[in-house]
């Protein structure tokens, strides 16, 4: 099926308040436009380069969302493109976030990568971590924490991700019952092609999704 095919039945049957990001990984600027022009209103870059080739033809009509590792040597370049970091992990980067924000004068929402099967490799910060890192975070004065994002373990059988995405809703609840100045519990980011539908059963808002968009990648996933 052609992009345009692929979104309108995604987009379709999709139920009302989540939204879908577009993930862009590995995909030319020329496609990029076209999931745009077909309607997807936000788009997911893993690598600030590539984000900012494909900025130049999509420009600022769409919202972006830097969804992969960020290093602290990278986020100058992307708090100027973003307008949401979904992968905040540690203090250090938010630290960075904040400072490079105040830089430009704009206040950034992001969202806490939870590394929500506590894999050893995988970014994100441990479940059990993840309360006291917001509480650290929500004193930056330019940044708005508005959610959580969880990756999950990769698996064949998209129903195995299902505990991986209640753990991550159930920490979003705990937080968003504590009221914490400057936090403001919005956003659950979590699903991608094969596991999407059972993500916004347990409560996901907002989808990431690469291959049934796009087609299938030619390229290695490195993480
Ligand atoms: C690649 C990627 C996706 C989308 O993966 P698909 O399986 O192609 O839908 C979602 N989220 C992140 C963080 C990714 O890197």
């Amino acid at each position: 099926m052609s992009i345009r095919g692929n979104i309108s039945e995604i987009l379709s049957d999709l139920p009302e308040g989540v939204e879908v990001v577009a993930a862009a990984k590995a995909r030319t600027p020329e496609e990029v436009l076209e999931v745009v022009q077909s309607g997807v209103r936000i788009v997911g870059e893993n690598y600030v380069q590539e984000a900012e080739k494909a900025y130049e033809m999509v420009g600022g009509e769409v919202k972006w969302h830097f969804i992969g590792h960020l290093q602290k040597n990278k986020v100058k370049k992307a708090v100027k493109i973003f307008d949401m970091i979904e992968t905040v992990d540690s203090v250090e980067v938010a630290k960075e976030i904040d400072k490079r924000c105040e830089q430009i004068g704009k206040v950034l929402p992001i969202l806490v990568e939870i590394n929500s099967g506590d894999e050893e490799q995988k970014s994100g910060v441990s479940p059990k971590d993840a309360e006291q890192l917001i509480r650290e975070i929500s004193s930056f004065k330019n940044i708005k924490v508005m959610g959580l994002m969880t990756m999950g373990p990769r698996f064949g059988n998209p129903e195995d991700s299902r505990p991986y995405f209640i753990k991550t809703r159930e920490i979003f609840d705990k937080i968003k019952k504590l009221n914490l100045p400057n936090v403001e519990m919005r956003y659950l980011s979590m699903g991608m092609t094969n596991s999407y539908k059972i993500a916004i059963e347990e409560g996901a808002n907002i989808v990431r999704i690469g291959t049934k968009l796009f087609g299938e990648r030619n390229y290695v996933e490195d993480k």
